[in-house]
């Protein structure tokens, strides 16, 4: 069932599997039928991840890199929709002639195509298949891995089946019926597991292991536990010691190798179990209800913290509750992304808290476009400055971008445009303006990061907003599409029309994160600051 942790696993077993030496690639099968994640509201599935080659997908994917240091492509994630929308383009163009385009044979080699292309120079695929076993949406991805099987043999390919077993209070066991009953389903559609990854809140005994066994035909020591942890930067290592990647490599005949270096994830727990001190950092949004809406953003600020060895006390604050006693507790303040224009005056608020207040202050995406509302509202006196995303204005701070060039082709859009898939999305490059603080931070003068949005600063008020000490430190190769912007009279005030979140990673933390993180700290650390 969702939220077992099957994103975290496969992260982990690539993770572990690198340690050997071994090269992966990482993939997931969504069953939905949207053709990606793009238009699904973050009630739903939580954030939208973006690969750099401008794919919007699903969150594990961003689990897949910052476990693995990997980038993922548009190659790795595909969703029963576009399996779809791609057979069907083929029938129309008469690829299939003569034949009766059916699931079983058309749709099922579709989804062996993704799970087997474009994996030249790659040890291991691990394929992420979501949904539960028994859904109706999930059958042609389970057929398809039947039949993978089949046409590749037991000895390069391999099941593996994580489950749930429940701690019943009353009988004070776990229980491992629910799994018994998964495994069933599972061979109904000609499936035998060949190792059973078993989630469970307290450790699982040598007689549930035998148990399994005996019931799912599986081997006692293909029976791995799944603990619950702290922190999920433990799971590879908890993993290992559980013998998961050693069995895995027997199985394909690959032990042996070598033994798994794991001191980085090691020493990464070591810092994770001792902080030196805390941070008080607080979002501010409206999906404040749902972290996994700011899943990266949320592990970006963590892997910060790592380097900085200091424990995160996360606030996630409500854009549309009144939070100004809040504000004056935080240490930093972050305003991520973001689409509409419902809760934008708490952001404004907290925008205008960290400015005047000198709170370090980092804006991400919609959080940048606000930063340029809220300074041209209450700093350049524009009091009707807006965003036309809110509908229209005669003070057009932001707007809707209608031309811009990706890889040298012209893309274009107006206010009719299709909603699917139409921003601005994926990595594009930006300079950085020589002896800004982008410059310092990044350490360099050109970088590329990732994007996803529709609306622009507008370029035009440039010259009106840097009058006033707001510097434009990142602009698009040909100068019109503002990127970073930054004050410099402020311990730390800088906001990104990129998600920086999405390159950070625990072993790489994002330089914007560190140095914002670093300046809370510093902040959280002065005497003036009243709590
Ligand atoms: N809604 C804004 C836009 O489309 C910002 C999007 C975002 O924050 N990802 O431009």
């Amino acid at each position: 069932m969702s939220s077992l942790g099957k994103g975290i696993a496969t992260s982990s077993l690539g993770a572990l599997l690198q340690s050997h030496g071994y090269r992966v690639r990482l993939r997931k099968l969504d069953p939905y039928l949207n053709i990606d994640p793009g238009t699904m509201s973050p009630y739903q599935h939580g954030e939208v991840f973006v690969t750099s080659d401008g794919m919007e997908s699903d969150l594990d994917l961003g689990n897949y890199e910052r476990f693995t240091g990997l980038r993922m492509s548009s190659h790795d994630y595909v969703t029963t929709g576009k399996i779809y929308s791609s057979v069907l383009l083929k029938e129309r163009k008469g690829d299939y002639l003569g034949a009766t385009v059916q699931v079983i044979p058309h749709i099922t080699d579709e989804i062996k195509n993704f799970i087997t292309g474009h994996t030249e120079d790659i040890d291991f695929v691990l394929c992420e298949i979501g949904g539960t076993v028994g859904d109706i949406e999930s059958l042609p991805y389970l057929e398809a891995i039947r039949q993978l099987r089949q046409d590749l043999g037991v000895e390069r390919t391999m099941f593996i089946h994580l489950t749930l077993l429940p701690f019943i209070k009353g009988a004070n066991e776990l229980k491992t019926k629910p799994t018994q009953h998964s495994v069933k389903e599972l061979l109904s559609v000609g499936i035998q597991p060949d190792v059973l990854l078993c989630r469970s809140d307290r450790p699982i005994t040598e007689d549930i292991r035998k148990k399994l066994s005996l019931f799912c035909n599986v081997k006692a020591d293909h029976v791995i536990n799944g603990l619950d942890v702290d922190n999920i930067y433990k799971i590879p290592v908890m993993l290992h010691r559980d013998g998961f990647d050693e069995r895995i490599l027997s199985h394909f005949k690959m032990s042996g190798t070598s033994t798994a270096k794991l001191n980085h994830w090691l020493d990464l727990a070591h810092k994770i179990d001792h902080p030196q001190g805390h941070v008080r950092i607080g979002i501010v949004g409206k999906y404040s209800q749902l972290p996994d809406a700011y899943k990266s953003v949320i592990q970006a600020l963590h892997h910060a913290c790592f380097v900085n060895q200091t424990h995160l006390n996360l606030v996630l604050i409500d854009s549309n509750d009144d939070h100004s006693t809040l504000l004056e507790t935080l240490d930093g303040i972050l305003v991520p992304g973001g689409f509409g224009e419902r809760g934008i005056e708490g952001k404004l608020t907290a925008i205008e808290y960290a400015r005047t207040h000198h709170i370090p202050f980092l804006g991400i995406c919609f959080g940048m476009q606000l930063t340029i509302i809220e300074f041209a509202r209450h700093v350049l006196g524009l009091t009707s400055a807006s965003s036309t995303e809110f509908g229209p204005t005669s003070e057009p701070v932001i707007d809707l971008m209608t031309t811009w060039v990706q890889n040298g082709v012209v893309n274009h859009r107006n206010e009719n445009s299709e909603m699917g898939g139409t921003m601005r999305l994926g990595a594009y490059p930006c300079n950085l303006k020589k002896g800004s603080l982008a410059q310092k931070v990044y350490g360099c003068d050109a970088i590329l990061e990732r994007h996803r949005h529709r609306y622009e600063v507008n370029i035009s008020y440039k010259d009106q907003f840097e009058s006033q000490g707001l510097i434009f430190s990142g602009l698009s190769p040909d100068g019109y599409l503002p990127e970073i912007i930054e004050l410099n009279d402020h311990p730390f005030f800088m906001a990104c029309q990129f998600h920086p979140e999405f390159e950070s990673t625990p072993f790489k933390p994002h330089p914007l994160f560190e140095q914002f993180v670093t300046a809370s700290l510093k902040h959280s650390h002065c005497d003036h600051h009243s709590r």
